[in-house]
Parts: C-alpha cells; sequence; structure tokens
C-alpha cells in the first residue's frame, strides 16, 4: 500500500525542498495506531519545519505536519478502534516525529485524543494545535481568577491563528477583548469574531516606554513575545495575568520587576505539546462546546498537500489570515 505524502529532504547544498510524492506504508515511523489522515493544519511552527528554519527538524527525509485529524485504521493498543475519529497535536510530532501532511500516519496511542462528540475532522483542524492552545490560555487565566466583568482582554497577534481563535473564544465568553493587530486592514473582521476593539501594533509599541505603564488590561493572551509581551506586562491591572505563548514577534523579553512586585501580575507560561492527556482531553470538549465555526468561517482558508510551501512562506511572514486548513485524505 501507498499514500501521498509532502515529503520535505535536505539536499547537500543545505537546500530543504518540498514535494508531493507517493510513499510506500513500509516507510512509516514505528507506533502503535495507524491513522488515515483527512485534515491537518498549519502553524507557525509548520513553517519552521517546512522551510528549515529554527533547526526544528534533525532528520531528512521527514512528513512534517504538527497537527492532524483523522480515523484509525489499524490499532494494536486497546483504547483505540478502526473506524474511530481522532486528533493528534503536540508530542513533536512533525518535527521529530512523521507528521500529517500524508494520507496515513503511525503514532503512539499515548499522543492521541478521541474526537469529542460532534466534532468532525475538519472542524478539529479548523481549530488544531492553535485552538487547543488559546484554550489552555483561556483556563490557566481562569484559574487565577479572570472572569469577564474584570475589564479588556488584550489578545495579541490577533490576526494570526491562536489570537483569532482567542479573540472568538473570549467573546463567547462574554469578555471585552482588545485585539492588538500589524493588520488593521483586518478590523472589521476582527470585530466581527468577538473584538470590542482593535489596536494597532505600531501605535500600541509607539511613544515612550516607562516602567510601569497605565494599567489597561485585566488579562492578556500573547503569541507575539518580544517587545509587545514586555510593553503588555507594563500595562497590565493590578491583580492581573497575562498567557504567554508565542514568538512570532522574537524571543527575547525585556522587563522590569514593576508589574510583579508592585501590581501582583502574573506571567503564565503556555506550552500545549506536552499537556498530559486528561487536561488536552478537557481543552479539546471545551472547544467543541464553545468554539463559533460558523462564525469563524470566512477565517479559514483550504489548500492541498501542494498548496503548503508556499503557505509556509506566508505564515513565517505574518500574511496568513486566521487558520490554513489542509485537505489531506
Ligand atoms: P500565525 O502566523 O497564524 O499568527 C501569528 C501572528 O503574530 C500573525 O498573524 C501576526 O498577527 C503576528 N506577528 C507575526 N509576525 C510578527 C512580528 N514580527 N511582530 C509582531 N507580530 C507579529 O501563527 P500561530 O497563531 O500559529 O502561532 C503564533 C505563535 O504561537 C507562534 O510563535 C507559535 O510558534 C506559537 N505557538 C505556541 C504554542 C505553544 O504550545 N506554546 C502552540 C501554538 C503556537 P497580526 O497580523 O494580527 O499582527
Amino acid at each position: 500500500m501507498s499514500f501521498r505524502a509532502l515529503v520535505t529532504e535536505k539536499a547537500e547544498d543545505g537546500a530543504i525542498t518540498s514535494s508531493v510524492q507517493q510513499v510506500d506504508e513500509a516507510r512509516l515511523p514505528d507506533g502503535n495506531v495507524t491513522v488515515d489522515v483527512q485534515w491537518a493544519g498549519l502553524n507557525y511552527k509548520d513553517g519552521l519545519c517546512l522551510t528549515g528554519a529554527g533547526g526544528l527538524v534533525r532528520t531528512y527525509p521527514h512528513v512534517a505536519g504538527i497537527d492532524f485529524a483523522g480515523i484509525v485504521r489499524e490499532s494494536v493498543d486497546e483504547r483505540y478502534a478502526p473506524g474511530q475519529a481522532v486528533v493528534l497535536t503536540g508530542w513533536r510530532v512533525g518535527e521529530v516525529q512523521w507528521g500529517g501532511y500524508a494520507q496515513c500516519a503511525r503514532v503512539s496511542a499515548d499522543w492521541l485524543v478521541p474526537l469529542p462528540e460532534g466534532l468532525t475532522t475538519r472542524q478539529a483542524m479548523v481549530v488544531g494545535t492553535a485552538g487547543l492552545t488559546a484554550m489552555l490560555a483561556i483556563d490557566r487565566l481562569e484559574a487565577t481568577g479572570l472572569r469577564p466583568d474584570a475589564g479588556e482582554v488584550l489578545v495579541t497577534g490577533a490576526a494570526g491563528g491562536v489570537g483569532s481563535i482567542a479573540t472568538s473564544l473570549l467573546g463567547r465568553l462574554g469578555y471585552q477583548v482588545a485585539a492588538l493587530s500589524g493588520r488593521p486592514e483586518l478590523s472589521g473582521a476582527l470585530r466581527l469574531l468577538g473584538a470590542s476593539s482593535v489596536i494597532d501594533r505600531n501605535a500600541f509599541l509607539g511613544g515612550a516606554d516607562k516602567p510601569l505603564e497605565s494599567a489597561r488590561w485585566a488579562a492578556a493572551i500573547d503569541s507575539v513575545g518580544g517587545k509587545v509581551l514586555g510593553k503588555l506586562l507594563r500595562q497590565i491591572n493590578y491583580g492581573g495575568a497575562a498567557a504567554s505563548i508565542g514568538n512570532a514577534g522574537g524571543i527575547e523579553l525585556e522587563t522590569n520587576v514593576l508589574p510583579f512586585i508592585l501590581r501582583g501580575v502574573t506571567l503564565i507560561g503556555i506550552d500545549s505539546v506536552m499537556q498530559p492527556y486528561a487536561t488536552r482531553v478537557a481543552a479539546w470538549q471545551r472547544l467543541a462546546e464553545l468554539f463559533d465555526f460558523a462564525g469563524y468561517d470566512e477565517l479559514v482558508e483550504e489548500i492541498g498537500l501542494e498548496g503548503l510551501p508556499a503557505a509556509a512562506q506566508r505564515i513565517l511572514a505574518g500574511e496568513i489570515k486566521g487558520r490554513v486548513l489542509v485537505k489531506v485524505g
């Protein structure tokens, strides 16, 4: 049996290229569950893996794709049976392990989550790793005591995958969302998603930086890092919290202790990759119940495996609006 896969290869001169190839099943890695992949997502990390940036992929040829949803074909693990719908995110699948950009994947049962009732495999990848991570961030912020009446929540990188889904989820939960974006032309779409205000990234970063600035935000969900995270920490309300998810704008963090010692601000790190099973199951369930798929439709772009190399360049350039969905099966 063979199947279609986007195979990423490294030439002797170091050039990384990807092409759609027919791959024999014998080349699949070890694992106890074989999945017919129907849909995969495109995340920032996939952009890194498909271009070789960041050195995440160590062994070539490689099949990228850090998240996918599909139907179990075979399982030697009693937790899964043929015909069952499953979703996979994290565990370095698509980086160290072969991932979802192939019609067939073989993985460890420990990495899978059964699809929640009522969620299709397509819907699972509309939200994907981005949505799961946004949900985890909201769960953690609420655990600090955040409630809708606390004030505005700032979401950065708002037009990207994590940011747009966080904006939508917070809106559904009744929060006032300030969406920070470098693309003011997308203000209308962000408001439709649930943002009550849209903030231009350049304007936000402009002006003098003070050790502590006027308190504006009950909480923040940040997928940008760098200067943006440094700035917003100085603007969090007394007792508020910021969830740090990503580094689309840089890995450095310049801050000072005043937000922490004078305002009691909490900085929460969010990692979706190694989350325990029970946490992932609960987050997927809450996503399935909460997310407004119809309202998000305009921000979904559908491509095939062939479209991935170009889309990878676009996500690294910050040009993707919402989520790119990859039709695999
Ligand atoms: P996207 O590319 O879809 O979104 C990132 C957004 O960040 C862009 O749309 C843009 O938003 C903004 N942005 C991009 N470049 C810059 C820049 N140079 N300076 C400031 N803002 C910028 O990526 P994802 O949503 O998939 O991922 C976002 C980040 O979160 C990535 O760093 C990713 O690795 C990380 N991540 C982490 C996870 C975890 O487990 N911790 C899980 C998933 C993602 P706009 O145009 O609105 O300004």
